[in-house]
């Protein structure tokens, strides 16, 4: 197994299986840009696999993790140590989750973010191709950092090029830089995230560098959950105890002539009328 950087690392927690068949068997794939984004938009995933014999797990990071902020014990580090520090805490969440595999492809974000990089599409492609997971999640489409723009576009342009009978079953788009509560509710996808929560914890908490400047992504992303369960519907009992929301990215890789433009203002078309009927009562 060989992608285009040099630094890209492979890491599969079960020393007793290679990496093709660790990716061969995966039935959950996460591709996302950064380390620590994995498992705080596809724990959804995580879960589903976690302790089963018939479901495997995989995370890709795309990006190499450079130019993280520094502080406290990582005060003196330079960017190498600290992509080190990033790398190794990725490993660590992929053991603590059981993923079948962990892969860093190590693409610098400015690779990412270009549409043509014909390396980062080879590597995605190759991955797409090799794990045939039946569901992937991504980056939602109206995510507000570049990066998680940029890896979307990639993902959803080589699941496009896979031949129907070997593309997802399902595809979600996950929230990080922006929630999708904005989205009607027949509009969103209702991932249940409020099981194994000292597993959630610990998914989130074992990315220190991230969170020790100040920055509590174990505290938000819970918190994110509980208010999604919680605010889902204003009558009856929380169904679950945590929720992320997610798009449904299923008919954009079905369907390559869909605009992505389109599909996802479409969302906000829908609930702009929802905001607009309910108001007009009123009005
Ligand atoms: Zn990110």
């Amino acid at each position: 197994m060989k992608f285009s950087h040099p630094a890209a690392d492979i890491f599969v927690p079960d020393a007793s299986v290679t990496p093709e068949a660790a990716l061969a068997r995966t039935t959950h794939l996460c591709v996302a840009a950064h380390q620590d984004d994995i498992e705080i938009m596809a724990y959804h995933g995580i879960v589903e696999c976690f302790g089963l014999a018939d479901k495997w797990f995989s995370g890709v990071v795309v990006t190499n993790g450079s130019g993280s902020s520094r502080t406290g014990i990582y005060g003196n580090y330079t960017d190498a140590q600290m992509q080190d520090v990033r790398r190794l805490e990725q490993r660590k969440a992929a053991f603590v989750g059981d993923y079948s595999i962990q892969l860093q492809l190590a693409h610098p974000s400015a690779a990412v973010k270009d549409r043509a990089n014909a390396a980062v599409q080879a590597d995605l492609t190759a991955i797409f191709a090799a794990a045939g997971a039946d569901v992937v999640y991504l980056h939602q489409p109206a995510d507000k950092h570049d990066t998680h723009i940029g890896v979307f576009g990639h993902s959803l342009t080589a699941l496009r090029q896979l031949p129907p009978h070997q593309r997802p079953k399902r595809v979600f788009g996950c929230e990080v830089w922006r929630d999708l509560d904005w989205m009607v509710d027949t509009d969103k996808q209702v991932l249940d995230v409020g099981r194994f929560p000292n597993l959630a914890a610990a998914l989130v908490g074992v990315f220190d560098s991230q969170i020790t400047g100040g920055k509590r992504y174990d505290l938000a992303t819970a918190g994110r959950r509980l208010a999604h369960a919680t605010y889902h519907t204003s009558h009856a009992t929380d169904q679950f105890d945590g929720i992320t929301w997610a798009m449904d990215l299923t008919p954009l890789v079905n369907d390559p002539s869909l605009s992505v433009v389109d599909y996802t203002l479409n969302n906000n078309e829908r609930f702009k009328q929802d905001v607009a009927a309910r108001l007009a009562k009123f009005a």
